[in-house]
């Protein structure tokens, strides 16, 4: 098969790779669609210890099953790979799983991702495509059941109403404008601010989320008065700006990976009974009220997602890195399947 191989730092190669074995409980799926996440970019700049070159990333898919059980239907997956058994899995809590693994992950142990034409992935984490959700756009899925997660627990813990609720989206990217979405669509918020750095990817995002799109630096973000702050970018200064941001008896929903650790203020965290959430990935149940969400549309139109050729890959994380790109999210096809993106047009002339 052909794939998009993360070789080293910076460095992606579209080149022929070996077929995943059929395991048994496993079905091999022919990869339809697959999108970049916040943390492909990650590993992409050398910075993630879980995943190490050469190692096939991503994680965001939908395709039809090749091989195994379901053969034959369209599917999106669910790349959270977990033991099933432990204290975690068998209480609804299965994203916590110590045991876990994700598509496109070298540590604890390897699994190829979907940048690929061909993936294989445990039957219990494969999900019919519900109607409604068009298979290309179907990785959106992932990305939103992690948004979905972030949002429901932030919510669990507010004193008022989401829907009463200022508030802050730290982030233009997929996660970002997902969280917005959902507050503001689902969830009826209508009082959101969402910033980001980057001009292009704030007007698309306001194309789409009723949001006030402005940059790190606008005064609009005003200290000390949103209820909830979703950082999904998750670096020293936009964890700065979220504790400087909320509320006092805030929330803060911590959801990017990009820096570990630096200076924050626990000061203000402690004297004003700031709650701070770590949230990761989604459980079971969240990604199948995912799938519901995007069957009946109530995010809206997902036309801000772009499409590229997966041999083409390696530019798309160039854009993405260097910021020349504005989608919020791209998905990469491995097949001819977008009409307007990889067919040719054939054109017939008809000589009297
Ligand atoms: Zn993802
Ligand atoms: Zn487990």
């Amino acid at each position: 098969m052909h794939a998009l191989v993360y070789t080293g730092t910076e460095t992606l190669v579209y080149r022929e790779e070996k077929n995943p074995i059929l395991k048994n409980g496993e079905s091999i799926i022919k990869v339809k669609a697959s999108g970049i996440c916040g943390s492909d970019m990650h590993a992409y700049h050398g910075k993630d210890e879980r995943r190490i070159p050469p190692l096939i990333l991503g994680h965001e898919v939908s395709g039809t099953v090749d091989e195994g059980k379901f053969k034959g239907k369209e599917v999106v997956l669910n790349p959270l790979i977990t033991c099933g058994h432990c204290d975690y899995c068998s209480s609804n809590r299965e994203h916590l799983c110590e045991r876990r693994i994700i598509l496109g992950i070298s540590k604890p142990m390897e699994k190829q991702g979907s940048f690929a034409e061909l993936v294989s992935i445990p039957d219990k984490n494969i999900y019919e495509l519900p109607k409604g959700l068009d298979i290309k756009e179907a990785p959106i899925a992932e990305p939103t059941a992690v948004a979905l997660h972030a949002v429901d627990l932030g919510e669990s813990v507010l004193s008022k109403p989401i829907n009463e609720c200022k508030v802050l989206v730290i982030g233009g990217g997929a996660i970002g404008l997902l969280c917005g979405l959902i507050v503001s669509k689902i969830k009826k918020a209508e009082e959101i601010v969402i910033v980001d750095p980057n001009k292009k990817r704030l007007n698309v995002c306001s194309k789409y989320l009723k949001a006030d799109p402005v940059h790190p630096n606008s005064p609009k973000i005003i200290n000390n008065s949103f209820d909830i702050v979703f950082d999904t970018v998750g670096l020293e200064i936009t964890r700065q700006d979220a504790i400087e941001a909320v509320k006092p008896g805030g929330t803060i929903i911590h959801i990017g990976l990009t820096q570990p650790s630096g200076q924050f203020d626990f000061r203000k965290a402690t004297l004003q009974e700031i709650t701070l959430i770590g949230t990761y990935c989604y459980t079971n149940k969240d990604f199948e009220k995912t799938l519901d969400i995007l069957s009946n549309k109530k995010i809206g139109s997902l036309d801000w997602i772009e499409f590229r050729d997966l041999k083409n890959g390696a530019d798309a994380f160039k854009e993405i890195h260097n910021g020349s790109c504005s989608a919020p999210k791209i998905i990469l096809l491995p097949w001819k399947l977008n009409n307007n993106l990889t067919q040719p047009t054939f054109v017939i002339r008809i000589f009297l």
